[in-house]
Order: C-alpha cells, then sequence, then structure tokens
C-alpha cells in the first residue's frame, strides 16, 4: 500500500465526465425526508450515492429521530 497523490479520490459523473460536487439533496427514508449532503452532477444533476456515506448519514437521522 501505498500513498502517491494526495488528492483525494474524485468522483466523476460518467455521462459528463464532470466533477461532482457536494450538494444538499432531498431523500425520503422512513416516511420522512431529510436532506444530507451528497455527490452531484453539477450538469445532469444526476446524484451519486455511496453507499457507506449514505448508511452513515441515515444513521445520523435516525440518531436524530431517536434524540427528541
Ligand atoms: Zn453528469
Amino acid at each position: 500500500m501505498k500513498h502517491e497523490s494526495d488528492d483525494q479520490t474524485k468522483w466523476r459523473c460518467e455521462k459528463c465526465q464532470q466533477e461532482l460536487e457536494l450538494a444538499k439533496v432531498k431523500v425520503r427514508y422512513m416516511e420522512g425526508n431529510f436532506e444530507v449532503d451528497l455527490m452531484k452532477c453539477p450538469i445532469c444533476n444526476q446524484v451519486f450515492i455511496d453507499e457507506s456515506l449514505a448508511l452513515g448519514k441515515m444513521k445520523e437521522v435516525e440518531e436524530g429521530l431517536e434524540d427528541k
């Protein structure tokens, strides 16, 4: 294992070859709507959900709900 690049892996939209940007996206989960930061293509608005990220966010959301 070696780290040659200090630059994070950038996600690109396969269609547009455009770097994705973080955007607040509304998602529906457990009968509710939430806004989470997800990677989105600024050109075609396709949202790319990294599963682990999405699950992490959902966990935060769930914990937030349980708090109340
Ligand atoms: Zn795109």
